[in-house]
């Protein structure tokens, strides 16, 4: 059975070119068309991830997804925020959102963010339960118990900082992580100087080791100017 989508925004075009962007890729969809309906199918549905609007009638999003989480849902947040309102995405997150796009946002990221939140969570639950922690791209399988990394069956050797780079990298395919998020996320501090030297070429040795071709990468793809994604 495919994952549902809770889509919770008040302007029907936007509903309408979600919901159809959503069930081309297999999720099943539920509509609000106001706060308090959303909040009601998230608690009476239990969708696998939720698309919640800012500025919705009866029930702003804030606090649509400030309830949710006091009941306790884990359910992952994506709060569609205004591009103007750089508060908005401080607000959401504060609110317990997993993350956030700004509108007008493009349909393929949008796309992407919804399937990256959705398999971490998968990913989450599969790390708290006793089922095998694979995750899978192409030849490369992550052992995320073990630790390991192998390609086509064959041990891959990796540092710690290649083994997070590669595990941020392919949990969220598609998603595409500045040097300055890299090193937040994997090196757990932040830029100064020419430290982001580091990422780039923890980058290169990485390819070196799981790339048939590192100068033409598949798993660990280069965005001009933007960062580093990993492949789909
Ligand atoms: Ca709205």
């Amino acid at each position: 059975m495919g994952n549902t989508v809770l889509i919770v925004e008040d302007e029907r075009a936007i509903v309408e070119i979600l919901k159809f962007n959503l069930q081309r890729e297999g999720y099943e969809t539920l509509e609000a068309l106001d706060g308090e309906t959303g909040l009601e199918l998230a608690a009476t549905r239990d969708p696998d991830l939720i698309l919640l609007d800012v500025m919705l009638p009866k029930m702003n999003g804030f606090d649509v997804c400030a309830a949710l989480r006091r009941a306790g849902s884990t359910v992952p947040i994506l709060m569609l925020t205004a591009r103007e309102e750089e508060n908005d995405k401080v607000f959401g997150l504060e609110a317990g959102a997993d993350d956030y796009i700004t509108k007008p946002f493009s349909m393929r990221e949008l796309m992407a963010r919804v399937k990256a939140n959705i398999r971490r969570r998968s990913l989450d639950a599969a790390l708290r339960g006793p089922a095998e922690q694979l995750l899978r791209q192409g030849e490369l399988t992550v052992d995320l118990s073990a630790m390991t990394v192998q390609k086509a069956g064959v041990p891959v050797e990796v540092t710690q900082k290649e083994y997070d780079l590669l595990v941020c990298l392919l949990s969220s395919p598609g998603r595409v992580y500045s040097r300055e998020e890299l090193m937040s996320k994997v090196w757990n501090y932040s830029y100064f100087g020419d430290d982001m030297r580091t990422v780039d070429v923890t980058v290169r040795r990485l390819r070196e080791k799981i790339e048939d071709d590192p100068g033409n990468p598949r798993y660990i793809r280069t965005k001009r100017g933007a960062g580093y994604y990993g492949g789909e």
